[in-house]
């Protein structure tokens, strides 16, 4: 008899504490629309039964990250906590510093004060809204080189991370004193979730050589772009992700990290870089606001927790099963005419808002329509990536943002195959009332990152 080959997306898990979820009725979940401006980021959890707005410290831990709380050691100088945690990131990314954050964008906080400043130019294949804002706030400018492929939702590029390599030549060419720093975000969040080729990042790495720029890795989800490089790229197959992940550090000068994504955090991040007076400066700006820099703004609990964290995240099995799990997802709803970005991303299903709310002007929020739907319909909490959260230009003025995309992003470990039927379920009825939608307005908003407070008003009553 030959071995059976099984086709079940099977959880490497088996569950060890539970966590009720509540249901609520759609007058319930219409009240809480309405007291939170339709923002769903101003909705209580206690009113979401699957919360799929991010993905970040949102995953559930391990039994074993659980035991490595109890090992913090909470010396305020030096704990052996700290050191456990950098050679847990030093094992995968081996840089000379690595400098504890509370989370990511208090690394990038740290970088741009140090490296940007008005008239510099800060390129990324995307850049993430924190990273964009930080870059902003100091005065420089953020630039998006991702390649053609990257921006159409339709394309099926295995790579749609990647770096338009020629844009970058040609930037570091007519700007190059500008310049202090190349970002490459694995995998690329804010285009969908999308993956960086290895031979992308080798050409990366050859263009900042022939500039003489260093090249920051934000590698928040660093194993699963290892994982699709793994699985998508030529002659990548036989190699373990540890190895992927080694040779992609190995290309870099140093990288900014949110502990909340590959590291199976529930808080944390960290700059870690090579070069010894840069490291200098960030140390003293991390003391000021965040720590001292073997804590940086977290418990010596978290950096144990993180360090365990970041050997279960290059597991095989957990990984082959994060990325079908979403794909499931993915898949489920492509295959229900729900025009979603292809191919699926590694944490996060992304539709594309505008293809199905043809009718609302990319002014008017399709992205936020639907995401408040999903809500209303079905208590599911997703997040708009479009005109909310990209609209708003930095002298005030507002335009459509590249794509209108709203994001199922899938907590690590913490949902089953029947809270995804669920999500699948609820998407395919909003999908089959999108004429009904409206639009919304905005009543109030703050001067950056606009989307985690604006208050909203819809332009018409929509039953979906
Ligand atoms: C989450 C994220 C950040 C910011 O990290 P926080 O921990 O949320 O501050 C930066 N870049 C990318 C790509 C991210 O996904």
């Amino acid at each position: 008899m030959t071995e059976p080959v099984f086709t079940t997306i099977f959880e490497p898990f088996r569950i060890h504490s539970v966590e009720p979820l509540t249901m609520t009725t759609r007058e319930q979940r219409r009240a809480a629309l309405a007291a939170a401006g339709h923002n769903l980021f101003r909705v209580d959890a206690k009113d979401v039964l699957i919360d799929l707005l991010t993905d970040s410290g949102t995953g559930a831990m391990s039994k074993d990250q659980w035991a490595a709380l109890q090992h913090g050691d909470e010396s305020y100088a030096g704990s052996p906590s700290y050191y456990l945690f950098r050679d847990a990131v030093r094992a995968l990314f081996p840089f000379e510093h690595v400098i504890p954050t509370h989370q990511g964008r208090a690394a990038e906080r740290i970088l741009f004060s140090v490296l940007g400043g008005p008239g510099k130019v800060i390129p990324n294949n995307t850049h993430f809204d924190t990273t964009r804002a930080n870059i902003e706030y100091t005065g420089a400018t953020a630039v998006d080189l991702v390649v053609a492929e990257g921006r159409d939702p339709a394309s099926e590029y295995p790579f749609k991370g990647d770096v338009d390599v020629a844009a970058l030549d040609r930037l570091l060419s007519e700007r190059g004193p500008d310049v202090p720093v190349v970002m490459v975000t694995i995998t690329n969040n804010s285009g969908g979730g999308q993956p960086v080729s290895l031979a992308n990042l080798h050409a990366v790495r050859e263009v900042c050589d022939a500039h003489g720029k260093p090249l920051f890795l934000d590698a928040c989800r660093f194993a699963e772009n290892a994982w699709f490089i793994k699985t998508r790229e030529a002659g990548q197959g036989d190699r373990a992700v540890v190895d992927i992940v080694r040779e992609i550090a190995g290309l870099a000068d140093g990288m900014t990290m949110s502990a909340k994504k590959d590291p199976m955090g529930n808080i944390g991040g960290w700059l870690a870089l090579a070069d010894d007076d840069l490291a200098r400066r960030c140390r003293d700006l991390l003391i000021l606001t965040e720590g001292f820099p073997t804590y940086g703004g977290l418990a010596g609990r978290d950096l144990e927790a993180l360090a365990q964290g970041l050997h279960e995240v290059v597991d095989h099995d957990y990984l082959r099963y994060r990325i079908r799990s979403t794909e499931y997802v993915g898949n489920a709803l492509h295959e229900a005419g729900i025009p979603v970005v292809r191919p699926i991303g590694g944490h996060a299903v992304y539709i594309d808002a505008r293809a199905m709310l043809p009718h609302i002007d990319p002014l008017a929020y399709p992205g936020q329509s639907l995401a408040v739907a999903l809500y209303e319909v079905g208590g599911i909490r997703t997040c708009e990536i479009g005109t909310v959260m990209f609209g708003r230009q930095p002298d005030g003025t507002e335009q459509a943002a590249a794509l209108d995309l709203f994001r199922l992003a899938i907590p690590r470990r913490t949902y089953t195959q029947s809270h995804m039927d669920y999500v699948v379920e609820v998407c395919r009825h909003v999908a089959d009332h999108a004429g009904e939608l409206a639009g919304l307005r905005i009543v109030e908003e703050p001067p950056t990152l606009r989307h985690f407070t604006a208050t909203f008003e819809p332009l018409g009553t929509s039953s979906p």
